[in-house]
């Protein structure tokens, strides 16, 4: 796959009820290429009509269209068909996230590689989806249940994994016989509109996924119109909030998957290798731009200089450079206004008293860089270790015993997930219990899967992606009672 086919992608239209579409306003919108700093693509900039439309095609493609009726082996097989289209393309889909968002592309083959898994794994879920009949304690009536599709979906998510994080909510909603309206974010349109492509090919009738492009005033407009049932939103805490307020104006379900400030604790019975790499992963893989990142790192008074020394022995040999070279280990951070954030929190650290283990604004390539930083000299109320920074940016915070890290652990108004670093079975259980966070790692970090429910506790969300749970996030569950006899009832009396 070559970059000349890349930008050749006509991606300045949206995909509505089948069609190819501009922008009713007839505007355009460039997406950057990080690492270049330059437009290498230009999509649709949707506003409120576009929203309009989209909405319509999904309402109509539930409601008259068959999909919200179909049987769940009909939605299966184009499910796994898709899938199969996706497993096709891997690789040039990858080409296409790591140039509109800059993450390596060794990650992005491997994300596209495993995206396929997704909806296979929901197609397979289908048809498992069951009511039950009901114990009932009313003399000649049965008591049944059915479980519906919640109807229209809005999927909104954000640049720094785009296709996988849409794919998330797409597979299980469509799954469960609900219609798709998607917006990518826009400084990472792209790899949407490549899979709007891929389910065109597939075959799914027209309606059932839309997308569309453009910014925050488009998100809101999805969110605000009564029409839709759900919207499932990945992306910071604070435009979460947004959500749900205007969720709440319509009393449309919300999933939210929202920042995080994870600790990664290791205790002095560690491995300390497989720890410092864990620690490594945690923060510095995908330049540190992922919700789950382990940002807050705890460790134990007695093994800190051992451990942190492998960290920043390890940190001081990334290598920065271009995300498509293999032998790059960390690319630039997403967008320009992400690095004036990122740069800005650690100046403001170090004005406060942390203290540059290593890293720094100024020790990094130019463009939009970010030298893998570490602070010590923290204490647990800065910003720096309360608030969500997305950047490769590890606060350092020792402690020594394992109440006192379980009240820094918790010591959040997070709670995405933690990585707890010891051999010893009863710590590691009982710390899996202790620490407030959707997901807990034992002697690992960052690891994901489509069976494995994902989400978080506080700030960080609400409802789970992933798994089981998620299929039940796009599902109505209905009774329904039988009157056995045909008897007509006294109708003053309950029941
Ligand atoms: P963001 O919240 O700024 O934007 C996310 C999306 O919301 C974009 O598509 C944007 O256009 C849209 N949007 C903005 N304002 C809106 C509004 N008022 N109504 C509707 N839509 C609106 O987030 P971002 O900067 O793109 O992504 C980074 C954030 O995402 C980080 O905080 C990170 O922690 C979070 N994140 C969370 C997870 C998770 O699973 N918990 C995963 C990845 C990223």
């Amino acid at each position: 796959m070559t970059i000349e086919t890349v930008d050749k992608i006509d991606a300045a239209r949206m995909y509505i009820r089948g069609q190819w579409v501009p922008a009713i306003s007839g505007r355009v919108a460039p997406s950057v290429d990080p690492f270049s700093g330059k437009p290498w693509m230009h999509v649709a900039d949707g506003c409120e009509d576009d929203a309009d439309q989209a909405i319509s095609a999904a309402r109509h493609a539930f409601d008259q269209g068959g999909w919200g009726t179909s049987t769940a082996r009909y939605r299966a097989q184009l499910l796994r068909r898709l899938g199969g289209l996706i497993a096709r393309d891997a690789d040039r889909l990858a080409e296409i996230e790591s140039r509109d968002n800059g993450k390596l592309l060794k990650e992005m083959r491997g994300q596209w590689a495993y995206l396929p898994e997704w909806f296979y794994y929901y197609a397979g879920l289908a048809d498992k989806v069951e009511g039950a009949t009901l114990p009932s304690d009313r003399e000649n009536f049965i008591a049944m249940t059915r479980k519906e599709p919640a109807g229209v979906v809005v999927g909104i998510a954000p640049w720094n994994s785009p296709a996988l994080l849409l794919c998330w909510k797409v597979a299980p909603a469509l799954a469960a016989g609900c219609t798709f309206v998607a917006k990518p974010s826009e400084h990472t349109p792209a790899s949407a509109i490549e899979l709007a492509k891929l389910f065109d090919e597939a075959g799914f009738p027209p309606g059932v996924f839309n997308v569309v492009t453009g910014g925050p005033e488009l998100g809101k407009s999805l969110c605000d119109d009564p029409r839709v049932d759900r919207i499932a939103f990945t992306g910071s805490t604070e435009v979460g909030k947004a959500i749900a307020k205007a969720a709440a104006d319509n009393l449309t379900g919300v999933l939210l998957e929202l920042g995080g400030k994870s600790p990664n604790i290791v205790f002095e019975d560690c491995d300390p290798e497989a720890a410092a790499n864990g620690i490594i992963a945690g923060i510095f893989a995908a330049t540190g731009q992922t919700c789950m990142a382990g940002s807050r790192l705890l460790i134990q008074r007695s093994v800190m200089d051992e451990v942190l020394g492998r960290v920043i022995a390890r940190a001081k040999t990334i290598r920065m450079g271009d995300p498509r070279d293999p032998d790059t280990d960390m690319g630039p951070v997403a967008n320009a206004q992400q690095f004036a954030k990122v740069t800005g929190m650690i100046q403001e650290a170090l004005a406060e008293g942390a203290v540059l283990a290593c890293g720094g604004p100024e020790d990094a390539p130019d463009g939009l860089f970010v030298a893998p930083t570490i602070l010590t000299n923290v204490t647990p109320d800065m910003t720096i270790v309360q608030e969500e920074v997305f950047g490769p940016v590890l606060t350092v915070l020792p402690f020594d015993t394992e109440e006192e890290a379980i009240q820094l652990a918790n010591n959040t108004d997070f709670g995405l997930a933690a990585g707890i670093w010891t051999l010893n079975i009863h710590r590691a259980h009982r710390m899996a219990n202790a620490v407030r966070a959707g997901t807990v790692w034992i002697n690992a970090y960052r690891i994901v899967s489509y069976n494995a429910p994902f989400g978080g506790f506080g700030l960080s969300g609400q409802g789970r992606e992933n798994g089981k749970e998620a299929i039940e996030e796009y599902l109505e569950t209905k009774t329904i009672w039988i009157e056995l006899t045909g008897a007509t009832r006294d109708p003053f009396t309950i029941g």
